[in-house]
């Protein structure tokens, strides 16, 4: 890391800056002699991979550059930018793995690291796996793994997501889940923050730290136990991208919505997870509609209110308006993946 800095001071020092109209506009060195010199002079006495140096002036350069344009939009000053990502990929050239030992070469042919897999509390969960990327940080090492996966449709069930609850449809039965706890833990913690308003800053301040920090442990600790009621299925869910709209609508209890939405995206991506490690795919749709429409016959009821109950008015359905809603979902899933579950692509094909 003290090179990376180093690379960057330098750097910085070689810009020239050429007036442009009232502008300084700033010129970075980039000429095959400029980079030459500039690794040579890192190089003298350095006892390590080259790669190290390789991948501090690839990063040096990145750094500038993305200051450069944010500096050209008038979003950046005049000061070296900070270095932001420390890490460096260690080159596939530089290690090896056996037998669940991974060797990192740290001075060629004379210096090597290793560390033993086998040895690590999560060893039987990556046993059969290859390994992916090395990243080093100037205080860990993040090991990451690959793992190959041919995701099918099992079992699936369509969720429409609420306030409260989720309402699932799968084609033939309805079940629903509480998402309760998710609303509990914001509102504990709202009231929380309400109370201490009036303590001086430097204590409220603190306090605050302190419930955030226990808010996300706690709701991290529900969504991963909601996320494990769902993982041994494929679910369908609604793209909640575009959630905003529903959220915007309704102006009571807003910050709420706001922070489930944040919540259910969460819950989707655990899902998502937790569902590829399985063998499972995750399938969103378009949720354009899906709360409005008549899951029977297609009609779009344009003035649904704040009706806890859905009425068409073409064809006489009268039904809980979740369960409609997780319907729609589902015949949005049927439309994409064809009633056999396959793609749709693949029949016409
Ligand atoms: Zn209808």
């Amino acid at each position: 890391m003290y090179v990376l800095n180093a690379i960057l001071d330098e750097l910085w020092r070689s810009i020239l800056w050429k007036k442009k109209g009232k502008r300084l506009i700033p010129y970075i060195r980039k000429d095959r002699t400029f980079r030459k010199e500039l690794r040579d002079k890192y190089l003298v006495g350095w006892n390590y991979s080259k790669h190290y140096v390789d991948s501090a002036i690839k990063q040096a350069y990145s750094t500038l550059n993305s200051w450069r344009k944010r500096y050209l939009k008038g979003k950046a000053g005049k000061r070296k930018p900070i270095l932001k990502r420390k890490f460096v990929r260690i080159k596939e050239t530089l290690y090896s793995y056996h037998n669940g030992i991974i060797k990192i070469s740290v001075k060629p042919f004379k210096e090597s690291i290793s560390i033993d897999l086998k040895e690590a509390w999560f060893w039987d969960r990556i046993a059969e796996l290859e390994l992916g990327e090395l990243i080093l940080k100037h205080d860990m090492l993040i090991i990451t793994v690959r793992k190959e996966a041919k995701l099918e449709v099992k079992n699936p069930v369509a969720w429409d997501i609420n306030l409260l609850t989720m309402d699932g449809f799968d084609g033939k039965n309805d079940c629903t889940i509480s998402l309760k706890k998710i609303y509990t833990i914001h509102r504990t913690y709202e009231l929380k923050r309400q109370t201490i308003q009036k303590l001086p800053d430097k204590t409220k301040k603190k306090l605050m730290k302190k419930y955030s920090s226990r808010e996300k442990n706690k709701m991290k600790d529900v969504l991963h136990k909601i996320a494990k009621k769902l993982s041994n299925r494929t679910n369908v869910f609604e793209d909640l991208k575009s959630f905003k709209e529903k959220v915007a609508r309704t102006k009571s209890r807003r910050m709420n919505r706001q922070n489930s939405k944040h919540d259910y995206i969460t819950l989707q991506k655990i899902v998502e997870y937790k569902l590829a490690w399985n063998g499972y795919v995750t399938i969103y749709v378009n949720p354009k509609g899906t709360s409005k429409t008549c899951s029977k016959c297609g009609y779009y009821n344009k003035d649904l209110k704040g009706a806890g109950t859905f009425k068409c008015l073409r064809c006489g359905l009268t039904i809980d308006r979740q369960k409609n809603a997780s319907r729609n979902i589902w015949n949005a899933f049927l439309r994409m993946w064809g009633n056999g579950f396959t793609p749709k692509g693949a029949q016409a094909q």
